[in-house]
């Protein structure tokens, strides 16, 4: 056991300083179909394989022309033609003439603006009227004008977002490179844990770590192993930590307190697992345990629904998102104006269960009614975690806060659109 109590930042150091460790070269890569790809993490360079757009592109349906062809309004003009998108016209635009052009068609040669149709008339099959002077280049997106050919595109890294999909469709990429979703095996522990479809006993509650944790290592893209749940006893406990220690993370919920049956940190010792730290100064999840196996990430997370998800919103996300080759310090912080007062005496740094909502002077919090860390009710409200650090005992309304995003923002503004 370690004896020392971390402050939030010093341990999330320690973590962090352990996911710079993991040798990027090495993460496993697997190749997938483009569509497959979507919320996975880029592994490799997207790079463009040839201008964008690739030819002088006509943004709008109308007519090609030379710019200087329409002197004065109305310019009647002669039309020589059509093109349409996918087609390369064999005509060139001389001056005084026009081509008939739809939107996303190469602009043909000569011409160097396009007239949108609602500024044109058209007088018979061969001459057109343009009713507005027309700019050089209005309506044309000219080769090259959004990126080059070789330009990178997309970086590893990266989680693969709807708009990716269209970048990796327009380079042609069919299959993509991304890295493995680690597996996280999930290991509830407790004499009084029944399974989901069981009837609880007087005394027995029904295991609900294991969902919340599965969602949560599902939503940083790894993949869940939910184990058989552990008894508050070391062959029970040592027996399932070996399961778990077949994946790259394991995740045990409970047992790690003071109580006289947490022996998940022996359970740990008699397996081989190293213990980096086992107390945090935060508030909930002050026993939470970072350790591990070789090339196996251990963590000891206290049992109180809320303290698990504390715990792993801080300690555990940046360790899949790492073995997933992204940035493991990207924490998703907002600052928001508090709308209660909060007292916070636990004199550790607090992540207390809020609601943040966006109105139209700006994000506002408020702490959710919440009988505390073992309030899965209460903490269900929540769509962020306020923080009160470590030194601060209170905080009043109107003051501006940090929180960590856990959840959707609840919007209340009318559209101004
Ligand atoms: P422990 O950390 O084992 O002392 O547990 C602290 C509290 O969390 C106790 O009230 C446990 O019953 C509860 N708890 C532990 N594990 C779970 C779980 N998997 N699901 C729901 N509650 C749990
Ligand atoms: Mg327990």
């Amino acid at each position: 056991m370690c004896s020392a109590v971390l402050t939030v930042q010093s341990a999330r150091k320690v973590v962090l300083g352990n996911c710079e460790k993991i040798p990027q070269a090495l993460l496993p890569i697997d190749r997938v179909p483009i569509f497959d790809s979507y919320c996975r993490v880029l592994a490799e360079s997207v790079v463009l394989d040839r201008d964008q757009p690739p030819f002088a592109r006509a943004m709008r349906d109308g007519f090609a022309l030379q710019a200087g062809s329409v002197e004065e309004v109305p310019a009647t003009l002669q039309c020589i033609g059509e093109v349409k998108a996918g087609e390369v016209s064999k005509l060139t635009v001389q001056p005084g003439q026009v081509v008939q052009i739809m939107t996303g068609a190469a602009v043909p040669a000569g011409a160097d603006a396009v007239v949108m149709v609602e500024h044109t008339s058209r007088l018979t099959e061969a001459a057109v009227s343009v009713l507005r002077a027309v700019r050089t280049g209005e309506n044309v997106a000219p080769c090259g004008s959004e990126r080059k050919a070789g330009e990178m595109v997309l970086t590893p890294g990266r989680r693969i977002a709807a708009f990716d999909m269209a970048v990796l469709a327009t380079v042609g990429k069919v299959e993509i490179a991304v890295y493995r979703r680690p597996v996280v095996s999930i290991l509830a522990t407790g004499d009084e844990l029944v399974r989901v479809e069981e009837v609880p006993g007087p005394a027995q509650i029904r295991n609900s770590n294991s969902f919340s944790l599965y969602a949560q290592a599902r939503g940083c893209g790894a993949v869940p192993r939910v184990l058989e749940t552990a008894g508050d006893n070391l062959s029970e406990l040592k027996r399932q930590i070996q399961v778990g220690l077949e994946s790259e993370v394991l995740l045990v919920s409970g047992g790690v307190s003071m109580g006289k049956y947490d022996l998940v940190e022996q359970a740990f010792q008699e397996a081989g697992v190293e213990i980096h730290f086992d107390a945090v100064s935060m508030r909930p999840g002050k026993p939470t345990v970072f350790a591990s196996r070789g090339p196996h990430w251990v963590f000891g997370l206290p049992g109180n629904p809320l303290s698990t998800f504390v715990a792993f919103e801080l300690f555990v996300k940046p360790v899949l998102q790492a073995l997933q080759g992204m940035p493991a310090e990207t924490m998703p912080l907002i600052e928001a104006t508090l709308h209660a007062d909060v007292a916070e005496k636990s004199g550790r740094s607090a992540f207390l269960p809020a609601r943040v909502i966006s109105r139209p002077g700006g994000l506002e919090i408020t702490p959710v009614r919440w009988k505390g860390s073992a309030d899965i009710f209460g903490s269900a409200e929540a769509n962020a975690l306020l923080v009160v650090p470590q030194e601060v005992a209170r905080v009043s309304r109107g003051e501006r806060v940090q929180a960590l995003l856990v959840g959707c923002i609840e919007y209340d503004s009318e559209p101004r659109f």
